[in-house]
């Protein structure tokens, strides 16, 4: 197991004086806290004795329902609350799927770059990450279909592969819908799982959210989703929705992790989306983000030297900076850090060590003048490096 590069930024980022472009925390103080208030205080009034008590390792039964009409907005349709299993963010879900699936050695494939938090948990259970390469289309399916190819006649044993279809973490990337089928089909052909981890795929910018790669694969993808970027990630509300013997697995490893999950947090949850003005909310949130990404692409645009490259994200948190050849992202941090902005270096992305110059920035979090103020500090200190 290794420390997470992006965990120990937090306490340097967190310094007031700095502007960070490097974490990935939503911006909750834009939550009605009166409501979530509300909800608490009614929840505890009226059904304090559930609300207190143990539960199920699978989840409330109330908001697995719930977590099914959340899913069709993304075109899931056909979800039974049998099959979701309510998890401790959809970091546990991936933790809990990882431990079901994966012997020492096995191989998952995911994005390159992708997830960090996502390898380390391959990492901790002894799976061999190997990157697919992605392009502004998102994952590359001929490369795919050419690693797995690879893998098969090196005897490799390919479990799943991981992916973050939507407004990715932390390129900012959306797989088109051609290529989600093509990649889904490449998969069922080599038996191996697909896993969709969609924390963010209500949060697009131009309007409707993308249909989810398991509303057309309901026997071949795990679907996993979360409220921490749609509510709030103190609740520590996630889920997988699996086909039937996955969701028997995911519960019996989950009852030997946790025993039960939290009642309060599940059915305050459960309560706020039935009786808050959720969709309003999520609204709000959209709009807030777009603001926030529109500060970060055009003081990208007026501050970065020629030969920067970055992408352009529909939804989501996070934009994938790629400075001129021959920057070392992690050598500059320390000077980014001294000019009062921080941003995670492109390599802790990658299982492999790639992404040198690369650099993934965030504009979650601070308001867009801040954004604006933290990309004029990151584009001097690039500057300075390159001697301009
Ligand atoms: N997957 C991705 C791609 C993420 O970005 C995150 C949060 N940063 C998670 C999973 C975990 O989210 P949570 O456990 O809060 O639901």
């Amino acid at each position: 197991m290794l420390a997470s590069e992006v965990r120990a930024l937090f306490a340097v980022a967190s310094r007031p004086e700095i502007v960070s472009l490097a974490g990935g925390m939503p911006a909750v103080d834009a939550l009605p806290l009166e409501a979530v208030a509300a909800t608490t205080s009614d929840l505890i009034t009226r059904r304090g004795a559930v609300a207190l008590q143990y539960g199920s390792a699978q989840g409330d039964p109330q908001l697995r329902a719930r977590i099914c009409d959340v899913m069709a907005m993304e075109g899931i349709t056909d979800a039974h609350p049998d099959n979701v299993v309510v998890t401790v963010g959809s970091q546990q879900a991936l933790d809990l799927l990882t431990r079901v699936f994966i012997d020492p050695g096995d191989v998952v494939l995911t994005e390159g770059p992708t997830y960090v938090t996502a390898i380390n948990t391959f990492a901790a259970y002894q799976a061999r990450v190997v990157h697919v390469p992605m392009d502004a289309d998102g994952l590359n399916p001929e490369a795919l279909r050419e690693t797995l190819a690879r893998l098969a006649a090196e005897g490799s044993r390919v479990k799943m592969l991981y992916t973050v279809p939507t407004f990715q973490n932390p390129s900012g990337v959306t797989l088109t819908v051609p290529r989600r089928g093509e990649v889904v089909e490449a998969c069922r052909r080599a038996g191996v799982l697909v896993v969709e981890d969609n924390p963010y795929g209500l949060l697009s910018f131009n309007g409707d959210p993308i249909r989810a790669m398991r509303a057309d694969a309901p026997d071949d993808v795990v679907y996993l989703g979360s409220f921490s970027k749609t509510l709030a990630p103190g609740m520590r509300v996630g889920w997988a929705l699996a086909p039937p013997p996955v969701a028997a697995r995911l519960v019996l490893a989950a009852e030997s992790a946790i025993l039960s999950h939290s009642m309060f947090t599940q059915l305050t949850v459960e309560q706020y989306l039935a009786t808050q003005p959720w969709p309003e909310q999520l609204k709000a949130f959209r709009e807030m983000y777009r603001e926030r990404r529109d500060a970060m692409l055009e003081t990208l645009a007026e501050t970065m030297p020629a030969d920067s490259t970055w992408t352009r994200p529909d939804g989501g948190f996070f934009i994938w900076l790629t400075l001129p050849e021959g920057v070392d992202a992690k050598a500059m941090l320390p000077r980014a850090i001294a000019a009062r902005v921080a941003y995670v270096p492109g390599t802790g992305f990658y299982a492999d060590g790639s992404g040198r110059n690369a650099i993934r920035i965030s504009y979650c979090y601070p308001p867009p003048d801040r954004v604006r103020e933290g990309v004029r500090r990151l584009a001097r200190v690039l500057r300075a490096e390159l001697d301009l």
